[in-house]
């Protein structure tokens, strides 16, 4: 049986580093199922689509791919074979992106796509409803979040470095309006599962958040295995 890590959590709780390091370290397939809402949500902007046209959203789900591949490691994302890996990462894919997932044609296509992969490799995978919905056997649940404000910092501090004019009340305003929406939709809302080690890393460094998940992993996999 493959080993199953599921990470979910709120925006910028700092699911995709943990995520990518874990995987890193243990040799597992990193799998950023957000990466492929947003690729759906670029093709939605691109066709002129208006987020809340449900039959509009439908009917372009027949027409578009999305999948995964990976170079040296790093996860890609194509669109209908091209890849957009960068092009998904603005604030308006954001937006449109958590807009649009509230719908089933969306995440029944990309749900089917998680699972497959998750039977056939050991894949670290974040989202919102890996461990509720997608992978409600994972071998380790992890629902990583942190208090709106210090994710608001955080991403306040990631887009000053880059040279970006910003502004931390509107980052925090938009990061809520997120939460919201995430946590109140009627299909697969984010939220903690039963049997999900809640880690708050509001108060934590990265280093100690990673030690955290390091343990519970190791921990995982030796429940998980015959003990050789
Ligand atoms: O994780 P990320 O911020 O890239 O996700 C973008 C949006 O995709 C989220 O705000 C959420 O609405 C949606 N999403 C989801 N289920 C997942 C992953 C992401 O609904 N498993």
């Amino acid at each position: 049986m493959p080993v199953n890590i599921a990470i979910d959590g709120p925006a910028g709780a700092g699911k995709s580093t943990v995520a990518k390091r874990i995987a890193e370290e243990f040799g597992y397939l990193y799998v950023d199922t957000g990466a492929m809402y947003r690729a759906m949500a670029l093709f939605f902007l691109q066709k002129g689509i208006d987020g809340r046209d449900e039959a509009a959203i439908e009917a372009a789900c027949r027409e578009v791919s999305v999948s995964l591949e990976y170079r040296d490691g790093a996860q890609q994302v194509l669109l209908n074979g091209e890849n957009v890996t960068d092009r998904i990462r603005t604030e308006e894919v954001s937006r449109m992106a958590s807009v649009t997932s509230v719908y089933r044609a969306v995440r029944e296509k990309l749900v089917q796509q998680q699972r497959e992969l998750a039977r056939r490799r050991d894949v670290v995978m974040d989202g919102r409803d890996i461990g509720t919905a997608v992978l409600p056997d994972a071998t380790l649940k992890v629902y990583l979040t942190a208090s709106s404000r210090v994710r608001a910092l955080r991403r306040f501090k990631e887009l000053k470095e880059r040279g970006e004019e910003v502004n931390l009340e509107a980052i925090e305003e938009e990061i809520i309006r997120r939460d919201e929406r995430d946590m109140n939709r009627a299909l697969s809302p984010l939220k903690r599962a039963n049997d999900a080690v809640l880690l708050d890393s509001s108060e934590m460094t990265l280093e100690e958040v990673l030690r955290e998940m390091e343990e519970l992993v190791e921990d995982a996999g030796s429940r998980g295995c015959c003990g050789c």
